[in-house]
């Protein structure tokens, strides 16, 4: 049987194939390459779920997407949907994360909590339409650091790090940010989804 990831991101079609595999081995994902619809939603979701029917209206096939980003607490959950767009529409990873730790120059360590969210949604030809989350809790450290990962990994500490020796994910491992991020805890709630199939 064969899935259509909703994405022309290559890199996530083989994150997906992967992570597919090890519990759906019968189940082939396959990549996207109709029509990208506007993405007008206005949570991780709804995003998700256009995305999503857009690939099944178009393939006729079972389809599924991701949506994510990071929320700020004292900034109400912003940037959220705005993510890879904060500091304007040229998807510029750097000047959207010099952007949010400029806006947080004045707020203390207490107060810069923030998370990763994930979302996914699967959508069926007989037009269920399911949505599932990841969450990975942390703060906004005060100056980027490392050289892993993307986005808003160089000033992104995770919770549940030891005091004094906390590190950003861009200073994770790939391995070590894959058993735990917010993508990785969307999977796994997802995972469940892919037995309905
Ligand atoms: P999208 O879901 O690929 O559209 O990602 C939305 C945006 O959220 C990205 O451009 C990044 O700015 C941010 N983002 C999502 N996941 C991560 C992550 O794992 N690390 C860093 N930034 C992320």
């Amino acid at each position: 049987m064969r899935v259509v990831l909703a994405t022309h991101n290559p890199h996530k079609v083989r994150e997906f194939q992967q992570i597919v595999a090890l519990t759906r081995p019968d189940l082939e994902v396959i990549g996207y390459d109709g029509p990208e619809p506007v993405e007008d939603g206005v949570t991780f979701a709804e995003n998700a779920l256009i995305k999503a029917r857009a690939a099944a209206a178009h393939t006729g096939l079972a389809a599924f997407a991701d949506d994510s980003g990071i929320c700020v607490d004292v900034l109400g959950g912003s940037p959220g949907i705005f993510s890879a767009y904060w500091a304007g529409q040229k998807k510029d990873a750097s000047a959207n994360l010099e952007l949010l730790l400029d806006q947080l120059a004045d707020i203390a360590e207490p107060h810069r909590g923030a998370q990763f969210v994930s979302t996914i949604a699967l959508v069926t030809p007989d037009g269920a339409e399911r949505t599932v989350e990841g969450v990975w809790p942390g703060r906004l450290a005060t100056a980027p650091a490392g050289e892993n990962g993307f986005g808003y990994d160089p000033i992104f500490i995770p919770d549940g790090q030891l005091a004094g020796a906390e590190r950003t994910s861009a200073e994770f491992s790939d391995a070590e940010k894959q058993s735990q991020s917010h993508r990785a805890r969307a999977f796994t709630a997802f995972v469940p989804l892919l037995q309905t199939l």
